[in-house]
């Protein structure tokens, strides 16, 4: 495919594209000192703009576009019409400042989300504060850490977390001033019992771990895993990054977990990647609940009668860990995900964790005689392949993913969880129609016959999209964040286009 013009490559001197109106106030002169004299702006006509970003949206690949299986993510489609609730103007326009009798539309509408979220889970409160799963996670180990503390335990110094934790999880407990211990995971792909039992003494604050596991496994023995660290002392943390496979099923909440986090961005449907903005509240049970960061929402006086609506406000928990965001979370992504919660009632939630799992185990039973599926038993949301084969050693997990983009599918999770070699984390999420399913199992059929008979077209894979297989080594080295002008070395073999 041949790479379209540059905006600055279309710009003809004087062609304009928009036009000023007349000035309706006299003329002064611009301050000299701060204008620059040489400003290359490219002169384009409306129709060139216009074309240029149409282009650039068009080029780039977003779950409105095809199926997007990135594990782990749940890049599921998001509903529009959450987006009409975010844009309502009593919403977006509001100001954080305002006083909560101008504001109650909004307070009850995280109130609401706040006891939605504590009804999945099963747990006593929730804070809508941090602004991502990763904070959600920071939150919840700066509770445990307090909770200990209160109670003048000073000696728990250590945080367990399994081998297949992602990699937030041990970051958390560093920044939180804990030492991470990592325990190994057995032949099922769940936590070693034996070693987690021989790390549990009264040094240990607590332990984290992801449900289902990060492998889209249910652990096996979770209760047992539950009692081992609360017989030492220690809370048990669940990384909800994975709800979607547990809504009405299960309850951490009911299980024994004291803490998790939701990532409201993945779960319940609000557009995410690149970065954010994205939401991870925290729900704990009563042990925690004095520890919540906050503010949070709660009902300041009872309404008076059935007709009547209460008023809401503003409370800090009494021994809040404290604030952990400007203002009162990311509000926007809130109201997309109580829009969705909503329209999907809570039968719908229950529908959405049964198909996301279903979707999950028909594309692993549909796979396991093309791919190595390592722990081949029933799956939760997402399932976990190798992305090579013993009889064609030079193929990776990377060439898969660059060899599905031509048939115009995203590319799963690559070498996540770390310890599946050369893994592929496939999540096809809920939103998919059997169709899409089929022609994704379609492609990982072909590529797998592919590179055994052809394995050229995986190496030198992607073919057909505006820039070919780039260098990620140099591109990491040598960052350019301008298109313009052209550095030297990209006439260089390494800097490959399918210009060339
Ligand atoms: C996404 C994810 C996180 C981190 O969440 P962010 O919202 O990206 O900060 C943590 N754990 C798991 C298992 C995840 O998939």
């Amino acid at each position: 495919m041949a790479l379209e013009p540059l905006i600055y490559e279309l710009s003809s001197p004087g062609r304009c594209g928009v036009h000023l109106p007349g000035l309706d106030v006299p003329a002064s002169e611009l301050p000299a000192a701060l204008l620059r004299t040489e400003l290359d702006l490219p002169e384009v006509s409306e129709v060139d703009v216009i074309r240029h970003y149409l282009r650039l949206s068009q080029l780039n690949y977003g779950i409105d576009k095809g199926f997007y299986p990135l594990g782990s993510c749940t890049m599921k489609y998001n509903p529009k019409v959450n987006e009409d609730a975010a844009r309502l103007p009593g919403f977006a326009a509001l100001h954080p400042l305002l006083d909560i009798e101008d504001a109650q539309g909004a307070l009850m509408l995280m109130y609401h989300t706040q006891e939605w979220l504590a009804e999945l889970s099963g747990m006593k409160g929730v804070s809508l504060q941090p602004a991502a799963g990763a904070q959600g996670e920071f939150a919840g180990i700066l509770m445990i850490r307090k909770y200990h503390l209160s109670r003048g335990d000073t000696k728990r110094t250590r945080i367990l977390v399994p081998n297949s934790a992602h990699g937030t999880n041990p970051a958390t407990v560093s920044m939180a001033g804990y030492e991470a211990v990592e325990l190994p995971s057995d032949e099922n792909g769940d936590v070693d019992l034996d070693a987690l039992l021989a790390a549990c003494d009264d040094t240990v604050a607590g332990m984290m771990i992801t449900v289902p596991s990060t492998l889209g496994l249910f652990e096996a023995r979770l209760p047992d895993v539950i009692k081992a660290v609360h017989d030492c002392g220690g809370l048990m943390y669940m990384d909800g990054a994975n709800m979607n496979a547990m809504m009405g099923v299960l309850k951490p909440g009911e299980l024994g977990f004291d803490v998790m986090h939701y990532n409201l961005h993945k779960t319940f449907s609000t557009p995410h990647g690149g970065g954010g903005p994205g939401s991870g509240p925290v729900a704990v049970n009563e042990k925690l609940l004095p520890f919540l960061p906050g503010p949070i929402v709660g009902i300041l006086e009872d309404a008076g009668s059935l007709d009547d609506v209460p008023l809401f406000g503003w409370v800090m928990p009494e021994q809040s860990i404290g604030r952990l965001k400007a203002f009162h979370g990311n509000f926007g992504i809130i109201v997309r995900a109580f829009t969705y919660m909503r329209m999907n009632g809570g039968s719908g939630l229950h529908d959405v964790s049964r198909y996301a799992v279903l979707n999950a185990n028909y594309v692993r039973t549909a796979l396991r005689d093309h791919y190595v599926v390592p722990h081949d038993r029933t799956c939760g949301h997402e399932v976990v392949l190798e992305g090579h084969w013993k009889d064609v050693p030079g193929i990776h997990a990377l060439d898969i993913s660059k060899r599905l983009m031509d048939y115009n599918f995203h590319p799963p999770t690559n070498y996540f969880p770390l310890i599946v070699p050369e893994a592929l984390m496939i999540e096809p999420t809920e939103t998919e129609s059997k169709e899409t399913l089929d022609a994704f199992i379609e492609a990982m059929k072909n590529i797998a016959r592919e590179a055994h008979e052809n394995p050229e077209l995986l190496l030198e894979a992607p073919h057909i999209t505006p820039v070919g297989r780039v260098d990620d080594v140099l591109a990491a080295k040598q960052l350019v964040l301008c298109c313009v002008p052209i550095p030297d070395w990209a006439g260089s073999p390494e800097f490959k286009t399918s210009t060339d």
